[in-house]
C-alpha cells in the first residue's frame, strides 16, 4: 500500500522561492572582484536569479544544457546557482586553479555551452576559448562599464547587462526530481578528471542535512562566510543550505589572505565560517602575531583535509571559537561526516574530549558507512582496526558522467562507493581517516599512518606545514621521511624534529628523516599534491642506504 501524502519534486528553485518568502530582507554581503563590497538581499539574489533564468531561456538553451562558471564565490555566482538548475539546465562549475589544458578538456568534456566567468580568470578563458567549439556564449560577471574593450572573446557579454531588461516574473518548471542539477570534476590527481552529476534531489536532501545541529547547524541568526570555493563541490552546500535557513551570507570573492577574511569577518560579525585547514592556517597566522581577538566568530567547519589538532587547540583555547572537523568527497556531495560530541562525552576530561574532537567524526543521517579489509571482510568498530572506508546513501555518486559506476556490490547487491580512504570506525562511530589508501606507509608489514606524522610535526611551533611520504627500504619495504616547510623566520633543525616525535608515537613509526623544503606542493582544491612532492625528492635515498 502507498502512502497517501502529498508528492512534491525535490526542486533546487525550492530554495531560492521559500528564501524570498521567508527571508526575503537577510543580508548577502560580497566582496568582488572590482575590490568593493557588494550588499543586496535574498529578495534581490531571486529577483536576478529570475532574470537569468528568462535569459538561458531567450538564448533557447534546453533542459540539461550546461552552463559553466569559472568564478570566485559572490552574489553573481549564487544567482546561477538557482537560475541555472532552477530553470533545469546544469550549471558546472570550472575550477580555475586547473591548469589551462585541464580547463579546456573539461568544457569539452562537459560539452559546455555558456560559460560566465570572473574577470580574473579573463587570461585563462583567453588561452582556451579557440579549444572550446561548444560554448556558444562567453559572459564576464561584472557590469557593462567594466567590459574589457578588446578581450578578443568573440560575442563577449556583461553579466549585468546580459539579464539587464529580462522579466523578473519567471515560473520555475516542475520536473523529476532527479534532473540534473549541477556537476563538479574531481581533483584529479591521477589522470583526468571525473565528472560528478548531482540532481535536484540529491542537493536538496544534502541542504536538509547540512543544516542539522550535528552536521552544520546553520540557522537565520547565523552570519555565515564559506571561504571554501563555490567553484569546488558547491561550496560544501552551504549556498543551498543558507537559502533553507536565510542566514546571512558574506561571500570573500577572491581576497582569501588572512587580513582580508578577518576583516570581513569583523565588518559582517560572522559567526560561522568554513573552509580547508590551509585557508584557517593563514588567518592565524595574521591574528596570533597581531594580537587579534574574533569578536563574534562562534564556530568554524575545516576539512577537505585532516585538520591538524594544534588548529584545533588553537581555535579552541586561544580564541574561543569551536571547530568542527568534517570528512567528505566531490563524490559525496559533499558531505561524509562532521565532528560534534555527544551527551555522553560532556562530562570526560578536556584531554579525552579533544581525542574524539580530532577525529572526522560521525556519519551524518543518509550516509551508511563501512570499513573492509583487503580480503573484502568487514572490519570491528573498534576504533583500532582499519579498512577502506565504504559508503552509500541519497547524495552519494552511483556513475559518473560519461564514465564507469565507481561502486562495489555486498552480497545483497547493494552498491557501495568505495572512497579510496582508510579508516578506523569507533564504537559510538566516530570515523577517522588514517590516510588515502595509496598514500598508507606499508613498514616491515604494519602500516603507519601518514597524517599522524603530519599532524605531530605540524604541533611544533616552528613547522608551518608537514607532508609525510613513504621511501622505499630493503629490510622494512617502505620508512616514513617527513617534508617540513618551516614558518617565515623559525629555525627548527633535523635532529630536534626527530626528537619531538619521541613519546607521541611507537619508536618504529618516528619518520627516519626530516627534509626541508620551501613549500609543500599543494592541488587545486588546497591539498596536499604527494604525486609532485614524490617527483621533487625523486633522487632522494633514505640515511645509511
Ligand atoms: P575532494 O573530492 O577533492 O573533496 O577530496 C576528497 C578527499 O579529501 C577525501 O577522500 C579525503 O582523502 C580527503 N579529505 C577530505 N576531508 C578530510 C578530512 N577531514 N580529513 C582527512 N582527509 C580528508
Amino acid at each position: 500500500m502507498l502512502g497517501l501524502m502529498q508528492s512534491q519534486p525535490l526542486l533546487i528553485s525550492s530554495l531560492i522561492e521559500f528564501a524570498d518568502r521567508h527571508h526575503g530582507d537577510a543580508q548577502i554581503v560580497s566582496r568582488r572582484v572590482e575590490g568593493d563590497i557588494h550588499r543586496y538581499t535574498y529578495r534581490d539574489l531571486a529577483r536576478r536569479s529570475r532574470q537569468l533564468a528568462n535569459t538561458l531561456d531567450g538564448l533557447g538553451l534546453a533542459m540539461g544544457d550546461r552552463v559553466a562558471t569559472l568564478a570566485w564565490n559572490g552574489y553573481r555566482h549564487m544567482e546561477m546557482y538557482f537560475g541555472v538548475s532552477g530553470s533545469g539546465r546544469v550549471l558546472h562549475t570550472v575550477n580555475p586553479r586547473l591548469h589551462p589544458d585541464q580547463v579546456a578538456w573539461i568544457i569539452n568534456h562537459a560539452e559546455d555551452r555558456v560559460m560566465c566567468f570572473d574577470l580574473t580568470f579573463l587570461p585563462i578563458i583567453q588561452a582556451v576559448h579557440a579549444r572550446c567549439p561548444t560554448v556558444r556564449q562567453w559572459v564576464a560577471l561584472c557590469d557593462a562599464d567594466r567590459l574589457p574593450a578588446d578581450s578578443g572573446i568573440p560575442g563577449l557579454v556583461s553579466y549585468d547587462s546580459w539579464i539587464a531588461g529580462q522579466s523578473d516574473q519567471y515560473a520555475w518548471p516542475e520536473f523529476d526530481e532527479n534532473t540534473a542539477s549541477s556537476m563538479c570534476y574531481t581533483s584529479g590527481t591521477t589522470g583526468n578528471p571525473k565528472a560528478v552529476l548531482y540532481s535536484h534531489r540529491s542537493t536538496t536532501l544534502h541542504a536538509y542535512a547540512a543544516a542539522l545541529p550535528d552536521v552544520m547547524c546553520l540557522s537565520a541568526r547565523d552570519s555565515v562566510l564559506p571561504v571554501v570555493p563555490m567553484f569546488h563541490v558547491n561550496a560544501w552546500g552551504i549556498p543551498y543550505s543558507a537559502a533553507l535557513t536565510g542566514c546571512k551570507l558574506v561571500f570573500p570573492g577572491p581576497a582569501l589572505d588572512g587580513k582580508s577574511l578577518y576583516e570581513l569577518m569583523e565588518a559582517e560579525g560572522v559567526t560561522y565560517a568554513a573552509g580547508v585547514p590551509t585557508v584557517w592556517q593563514m588567518l592565524l597566522g595574521h591574528v596570533k602575531p597581531n594580537g587579534l581577538r574574533f569578536s563574534t566568530l562562534r564556530r568554524t567547519v575545516i576539512g577537505g583535509s585532516a585538520c591538524p589538532p594544534a588548529m584545533i587547540a588553537a581555535f579552541q583555547d586561544d580564541y574561543g571559537v569551536e571547530v568542527l572537523h568534517a570528512w567528505g568527497m566531490t563524490e559525496m556531495s559533499p558531505l561524509g561526516t562532521l565532528c560534534t560530541l555527544k551527551n555522553k562525552h560532556l562530562e570526560l576530561p578536556k584531554d579525552e574530549q579533544m581525542k574524539i574532537l580530532q577525529k572526522q567524526g560521525r556519519a551524518i543521517y543518509g550516509v551508511d558507512m563501512r570499513i573492509v579489509g583487503s580480503d573484502g571482510q568487514d572490519q570491528p568498530w573498534d576504533g583500532k582496526s582499519y579498512g577502506d572506508l565504504l559508503v552509500r546513501g541519497p547524495w552519494i555518486v552511483d556513475s559518473y558522467y560519461k564514465g564507469e559506476s565507481p561502486l562495489v556490490r555486498d552480497a545483497q547487491g547493494r552498491g557501495w562507493f568505495p572512497t579510496g580512504d582508510v579508516a578506523t570506525i569507533d564504537a559510538d562511530g566516530f570515523m577517522q581517516i588514517t590516510d588515502r589508501s595509496k598514500d598508507v606507509i606499508k613498514s616491515g608489514g604494519e602500516w603507519i599512518s601518514s597524517i599522524d606524522i603530519e599532524n605531530i610535526a605540524m604541533a611544533h611551533p616552528g613547522v608551518a606545514m608537514a607532508a609525510c611520504i613513504g621511501m622505499p627500504h630493503p629490510k622494512w619495504d617502505e620508512r616514513p621521511i617527513v617534508a617540513v616547510a618551516r614558518r617565515p623566520g623559525a629555525e627548527v633543525s633535523r635532529e630536534e624534529l626527530l626528537k619531538f616525535y619521541e613519546g607521541k608515537i611507537a619508536k618504529w613509526q618516528i619518520p627516519d628523516d626530516v627534509v626541508f623544503v620551501d613549500s609543500i606542493p599543494l592541488g587545486a582544491t588546497g591539498k596536499m599534491l604527494k604525486t609532485r612532492l614524490r617527483e621533487q625528492l625523486a633522487g632522494y635515498r633514505l640515511p645509511g642506504l
